[in-house]
């Protein structure tokens, strides 16, 4: 977007001092954690934990910084409506070619923190277990799955601008976006995620029968406890509850059941159930929804406040590009209501597991996945979605009594 006119340049002017306070506020609150970690982890034991936690919160603050180097490469410098002049000659295959090479380039731009993330923070911590090729591998399919997305939600979208003028056409779009983004959450685990990793049914057995028994105490009945091969690239345990309807799921790493018991593994179960039984899904996505929507309602006003000649495609991607980064101070309030729904899940558990186990589970995790018991409290309040380990712990303990 070319700024031609006075209300276009105050527009773009408010749109970059806002990004900036943005990284100068994400900035101060990254190091602070920098500092309060190397202030909680001093013994030459705690090194890696400390080198570890210190580059997460590097990196944190780099994902910002990524997000606002995207916009200022693709709309700042002009990039971004250059392709599109240089290939809507071509007409409506133009139009599509250009939603593809955007989608390419701006994955490739977002691969240099990705790489960079894997080497210096989980390949030097020693908790990666990919290969050079293994890593590009992964980068080859995401430079592939964009592209291929870019067509189909280039036509979803845009659909409305052939048949309504802008005023009506703009906000349809935005509910196209919703229901695109609504397709995209049951396509992730079900299409996409098997492309990068293998999915396996829990095996029968010992495992498999404390885990029904536990679902069956819960008046509770999942489809699919799956087991993911997270050891061919990482050392991190891990468990999560993803999927709408039938496709609803409880994964669990096989780097999990190779470091738990099995009493463990229940109660790490029935805290993923307990996200499932309280709705957590579908709330923190209906929320994430209506934000999405608001922002993108709000650029198209925006706009045409400031009566830019933008074209819909351009207008469409711009503001693919700038609504994660505009939200920044509501980053604090959806790490909130995480944390909240981390509480309501442990209480669950602790409810219809042994409290003990999960507290045993939770040490051990915290150990393995090299996550610091302390944060700082901006740094926990801005951007943890779970709490920090020792307040969880503490919470887990009061209860067991
Ligand atoms: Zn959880």
């Amino acid at each position: 977007m070319v700024a031609s006119t006075m209300s276009g340049a105050a527009l773009f002017g408010c749109m970059s001092a806002w990004l900036l306070g943005g990284l100068v506020f994400e900035a101060i609150v990254c190091l602070r954690q920098w500092r309060h970690l190397a202030a909680a982890l001093r013994s030459p034991s705690q090194q890696r934990l400390l080198r570890y936690g210190q580059r997460r919160a590097l990196f944190q603050w780099l994902a910002g910084f990524e997000r606002v180097a995207r916009i200022a490469f693709w709309l700042a410098t002009g990039a971004l409506a250059g392709l599109y002049a240089a290939l809507q000659a071509y007409g409506g295959v133009g139009v599509l070619l250009f939603a593809v090479v955007f989608a390419a380039l701006d994955q490739l731009l977002c691969e240099i923190r990705l790489w960079a993330r894997w080497w210096c923070v989980d390949r030097a911590a020693g908790m990666s277990t990919s290969t050079v090729g293994a890593v590009a591998g992964d980068s080859a399919r995401r430079l592939m799955i964009n592209s291929m997305l870019a067509v189909p939600a280039c036509l979803w979208i845009l659909w409305p601008f052939a048949v309504a003028p802008f005023g009506w056409a703009w906000p349809a779009s935005g509910v196209l976006m919703i229901a695109g983004i609504a397709f995209l959450f049951w396509a992730r685990p079900n299409l996409i995620a098997p492309l990068f990793e293998r999915f396996s049914p829990l095996a029968p057995g010992e495992l498999r029968r404390r885990l029904d028994a536990m679902m069956q105490r819960c008046g509770t009945r999942l489809e699919q406890v799956l087991v993911v091969d997270t050891s061919r690239r990482s050392r991190g345990a891990n468990a999560y509850f993803t999927g709408l309807g039938r496709s609803k799921r409880v994964v669990l790493s096989d780097t999990l059941i190779a470091h738990l018991s099995a009493a463990e593994l229940e109660a790490v179960m029935a805290h993923e159930l307990g996200h499932y039984r309280c709705g957590h899904l579908q709330r923190f996505y209906a929320s994430q929804a209506l934000l999405l929507f608001g922002g993108y309602l709000a650029i198209g006003m925006a706009v045409a406040w400031a009566d830019l000649a933008v074209a819909p495609t351009v207008l469409a991607v711009a503001a693919y590009l700038m609504l994660p980064a505009l939200g920044w101070p509501l980053q604090a309030w959806q790490s909130a209501r995480r944390r909240r729904y981390e509480y309501e899940a442990d209480a669950y558990a602790a409810e219809h597991a042994q409290p003990g186990a999960l507290i045993s589970a939770l040490e051990k995790l915290l150990a393995n996945n090299l996550t610091a018991p302390t944060m700082d409290r901006w740094y926990a309040a801005v951007f943890a979605t779970h709490p920090p380990g020792a307040a969880r712990l503490a919470r887990l303990r009061a209860i067991d009594g």
